[in-house]
């Protein structure tokens, strides 16, 4: 306990796990009990913090765009991966094809928060839990009615022009009408109606620091807590596996449909899909 595995390694050897682990959890009580473990954890504690990864969103019909088809779907079709044309350099470079790829895998306007983001926020009116720190772009927490989320790689909700500062909507870069340049052709990156400037999502791409004051939030926060709930992260992404080292409380729950490098140093490891799990939780 208490050394950190390489991100790397665990990750390997979470593959072999997950297929142990699958085992039980077809058999009927399996997912039912672990549930009712989780909700014991639950009530011992008083300040929890879920820590949520991409499997909390793909159960909304959110596809992980780093995923295996993720990655094919973005060579296929663009030659690049997807941290390649999500990247603030690529962005800069190409913003008609950054945002075409943008809108075509990470935009989901359609998708409602599902029974982990609906648990979730029961939880928090409850009292008992008091944050949410996720890696996910889609505002499904705030949605569901989660008022507390540090969202740590920002939202596809908020979007800035880069020349005068202006906020804009989803629904803006979205419609057509906006995606115009100033010659009049028509395309997919959006553009200010009031300067003319480009404008970006409120997203952090890659090679872009964290927020520094949402960081800080969400490490406080989880400093703060009793228990830690990890769902839909394998934690081999930065920076997740970074934030459960500040984790100092009592209980760790680690729900991941595979194994992740940290199981050993938790409480209570379950390996099924989290909205599964979290909407067994009595209400
Ligand atoms: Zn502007």
């Amino acid at each position: 306990m208490g050394r950190i595995a390489a991100g790397q390694g665990g990750n390997t050897a979470g593959q072999g796990a997950n297929t142990a682990g699958r085992g039980g959890s077809g058999q009927g009580g399996g997912i039912a009990e672990q549930a009712e473990r989780l909700h014991a954890l639950i009530q011992d504690s008083e300040s929890i913090v879920f820590f949520g990864g991409a499997g909390v969103s793909t159960e909304s019909g959110i596809p992980d765009f780093r995923s295996e088809s993720g990655l094919y779907n973005a060579k296929s079709k663009y030659g690049r991966s997807p941290e390649e044309i999500i990247s603030r350099s690529f962005f800069d470079a190409s913003p008609e094809i950054f945002y075409e790829y943008y809108k075509e895998n990470l935009i989901y306007p359609d998708a409602r928060p599902n029974k982990a983001h609906i648990a979730l926020a029961g939880l928090e009116a409850s009292g008992r839990l008091k944050a949410v720190v996720t890696q996910n772009i889609d505002g499904l927490h705030q949605l569901a009615g989660s008022r507390k989320v540090f969202e740590l790689h920002g939202s596809v909700l908020r979007n800035i022009c880069l020349g005068c500062g202006a906020r804009y909507g989803l629904e803006y870069i979205l419609d057509p009408e906006n995606c115009v340049d100033g010659s009049g052709r028509k395309g997919a990156a959006p553009w200010c109606k009031s300067c003319g400037g480009m404008v970006k999502p409120d997203v952090v791409l890659y090679e872009e620091a964290l927020d520094p004051k949402v960081m800080e939030g969400a490490a406080d926060a989880i400093r703060a807590a009793d228990m830690l709930i990890v769902g839909g992260s394998s934690l081999v992404v930065y920076p997740a596996a970074g934030f459960i080292n500040y984790f100092r409380g009592r209980h760790l729950a680690l729900i991941n449909k595979s194994g992740t490098s940290y199981d050993g140093r938790a409480e209570l490891v379950i390996r099924e899909a989290i909205g599964e799990v979290l909407g067994l939780l009595p209400v």
